[in-house]
């Protein structure tokens, strides 16, 4: 099969002159830093939109996209039916700071996928839900630590930036300043995956840990599954220690299936986040558990949480006209078959090119690492080959082909990806790996 000719690359003077502007007014030229492109080099791209499986930059260059605005997007750019939603909406007005009907249409739709979810609060941002959900384990259980593991990512909240994935773990971050030490002092890292490490910091800190947060499957390193035993583990170890065990489904929730991955991997959180793709693209994010442990929020309870726009009603139209399509019969099937037909496509040009590599997958969701040993943790994910992985990037970016600008993310498929944006995409892999493996 041949690989259609580079698209990008060919004229890049708009975006170049459009980012040159963003540099002298955006930090970095950027509002989030793994959009700077620092870790694969090349020149962050400038979007114009969207459609589809697809993304053009300012100078009409056409990417296929598997970064999918970090996973929030499901269901393909410019989705008709969430675009609709959200035209009808503003219509009617963007913003009340008052309830709207519209927030318990999208709680009701997620709590009836997530039945163990009784009671919910919207939030505007991921890291907002993780804030909260760690902030109400430490209301209730009157404890003041927390346990996070090594290479997760729960948002930017002071707590959660040490030994952190994501732009953290792009950017060579173990601990950022401005965090106050005292606190700091309060989050405790243990490494993916071990149950053991787990146990000691719950016997070393003896009542004084309020919750293990984690990532169902770990997608901020890179994609790490959970071994067999782990989740169960960590519900065991929490529930014999008075401690509440927060699920982070920023990522997971509404990836894998119509639901929360907990579902599929058989483990429940007493708390868990929302956030990227139950906004249907538009800024929303969300905790929620029972209902006895959630009226602990203001205004029932004292554990305080507010938010201007939380609930906002353009994001809420947005959020349910997403959720409403994803129980369409054989949309799920479609997704993970698509991602399959990748993963499967990836590890037999690894094989055939003989490049060190592992792809790590579940669902539509994995990472390709540049490494002959398997990953299972952060210090795994860290013996990966990242120079490789940004020639890798680059290579595929030249390809028309838009993967995550670092190592440390998942790439994502959408249901608008077809199979025969799948069979590009390796056959550009092929290529791409087989240069890169000569570089080598
Ligand atoms: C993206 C992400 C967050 C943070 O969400 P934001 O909306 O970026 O603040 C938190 N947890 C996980 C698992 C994520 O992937």
């Amino acid at each position: 099969m041949s690989t259609p000719k580079p698209t990008l690359h060919r004229d890049r003077r708009r975006s170049r002159e459009i980012f040159d502007r963003a540099t002298k007014l955006l930090v970095g030229g950027v509002n989030s830093p793994v959009r700077a492109f620092r870790s694969v080099g090349g020149e962050p791209l400038i979007i114009e939109r969207g459609e589809g499986s697809y993304i053009y930059d300012a100078d009409g260059n056409q990417l296929l996209d598997y970064v999918c605005s970090w996973g929030a997007i499901l269901l393909g750019h410019a989705n008709p039916a969430i675009t609709a939603a959200i035209a009808e909406q503003a219509k009617r007005g963007t913003s009340f700071g008052v309830t709207t009907e519209l927030e318990i249409e999208l709680a009701a739709l997620i709590t009836r996928a997530i039945p163990f979810i009784e009671k919910i609060r919207f939030v505007s941002s991921g890291t907002e839900a993780t804030m909260s959900a760690v902030r109400l384990a430490r209301g209730v259980t009157k404890r003041d630590f927390i346990l996070k593991f090594e290479g997760g990512y729960h948002g930017h909240a002071d707590s959660f930036l040490s030994q952190a994935g994501s732009g953290l773990a792009t950017l060579g971050i173990a601990e950022c300043p401005g965090v106050p030490q005292a606190l700091a002092e309060l989050t405790l890292n243990a490494p993916y995956n071990d149950l053991n490490a787990v146990e000691r910091m719950f016997t070393q800190h003896k009542n004084k840990i309020a919750a293990v947060i984690v990532e169902p499957i770990a997608a901020n390193m890179g994609v790490v599954l959970p071994a067999p035993n782990f989740l169960s583990g960590l519900r065991d170890i929490t529930k014999k220690n008075g401690a509440l065990l927060i699920i982070d489904e920023v990522i997971t929730g509404f990836r894998l299936h119509n639901g929360a991955a907990q579902q599929i991997l058989g483990v429940e959180a007493d708390l868990t986040t929302l956030g990227k793709i139950i906004g249907g693209g538009l800024p929303v994010a969300a905790y929620g558990g029972r209902a006895e442990l959630m009226d602990n929020v203001a205004p029932l309870g004292p554990v305080y949480q507010a938010g201007t726009l939380a609930g906002n009603p353009l994001a809420m139209s947005a959020g349910i006209a997403a959720l409403k399509q994803l129980t369409a019969p054989g949309l799920y099937d479609r997704v993970n078959q698509n991602a399959e037909r990748l993963v499967t496509g990836l590890r037999k040009a690894i094989a055939e090119t003989r490049v060190p590599a592992q792809v790590n997958a579940s669902h539509s969701l994995g990472t390709i690492f540049f490494t002959d040993q398997p990953v299972r943790d952060y210090a795994g994910a860290k013996r990966s080959d990242t120079q490789r992985y940004a020639s890798f990037f680059r290579e595929m970016l030249d390809r028309g082909i838009f993967l995550a600008p670092s190592q440390f993310e998942a790439a994502f498929v959408s249901a608008a990806h077809t199979a025969e944006d799948i069979d590009r995409t390796v056959a550009a892999a092929v290529e791409c790996l087989k240069l890169i493996g000569a570089d080598a």
